[in-house]
């Protein structure tokens, strides 16, 4: 199997001083889920947001990230963003058309499609996310959890390689969080999910990392790791429910 990702002693200073990022090294294999959890301010965005090479502090020599064996570098930042697909934590960072067809059809109109191709594929994405005919509604004027399909429909129209979703979870109801589960186990893309949401993270990610004050503190199996309550209280972490009854190693 082949490195999708590549992450080595990656370092990020905010431009206030704030260092958010420690020195972080991981990788992600092809076709493997990776959750990364801890607790807020701990880092989890900020590494997302290098692994599309959208901080431009990214862009120096040498890259600290590589996506399919290719450096994140002022060079190759557009291909980077056709091989990773990020789903921002807030989906009003990501809408900025007055239809949710020009958003969904921003990215495929970027790499070239013609406007038939990319009709099919925004009603494809707007399928698979839930939400059919929803074309000419505004994205500004839908329910959170509706805003966030639609951000991931833009993502899936690019047909990304990686996907990064940033707290997929937070603006949907029990509903919506099902077929968001459901959805994201069908899709063979190698995946990276920050959340919350430590049964999301439990029932779709085989291995996961923690971080805390921007280093990762562990990374190893999902079930190993968060049915370690000492390790999950001490990162300001709890261990989810459905492991309640169940010791870190077995048993
Ligand atoms: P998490 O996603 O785990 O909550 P973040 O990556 O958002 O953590 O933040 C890591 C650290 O960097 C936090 O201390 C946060 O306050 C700081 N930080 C995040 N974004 C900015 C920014 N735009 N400017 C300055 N500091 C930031």
């Amino acid at each position: 199997m082949s490195r999708a990702l590549e992450v080595k002693d990656l370092r990020y200073r905010y431009h206030d001083g704030k260092e958010a990022l420690r020195g972080i090294t991981f990788s992600v294999q092809e076709g493997e889920c990776l959750g990364v959890i801890g607790p807020n301010g701990a880092g989890k965005s900020t590494i997302l947001l290098h692994l599309n090479g959208l901080l431009p502090e990214t862009l120096i020599d040498p890259p600290s990230v590589y996506v399919m064996g290719e450096p994140v570098s002022s060079g190759t930042v557009l291909s980077i963003h056709r091989k990773v697909g990020l789903l921002f934590q807030d989906p009003d960072d990501q809408l900025f058309c007055p239809t949710v067809f020009e958003d969904v059809a921003f990215g495929p109109r970027q790499y070239g499609l013609s406007e038939d191709e990319v009709r099919a594929v925004v009603e494809e994405s707007l399928h698979r996310v839930g939400l059919p005919g929803f074309e000419r509604r505004s994205p500004h004027h839908l329910s959170g959890g509706e805003k966030q399909r639609v951000c991931l429909a833009g993502v899936l129209a690019c047909r990304p390689e990686i996907l990064v979703l940033d707290e997929p979870t937070s603006d949907l109801d029990p509903r919506g969080k099902r077929e968001l589960k459901a959805l994201l186990k069908t899709l063979a893309a190698t995946k990276v999910v920050a959340s919350h949401d430590l049964e999301l993270v439990l029932e779709l990610c085989s291995r996961t990392i923690v971080l805390d004050e921007g280093v990762i503190v562990a990374d190893g199996p999902t079930g190993e790791i968060l049915a370690d309550e000492p390790f999950m209280l001490a990162h300001g972490l709890e261990k989810p429910h459905s492991l309640l009854h169940r010791h870190p190693h077995g048993s």
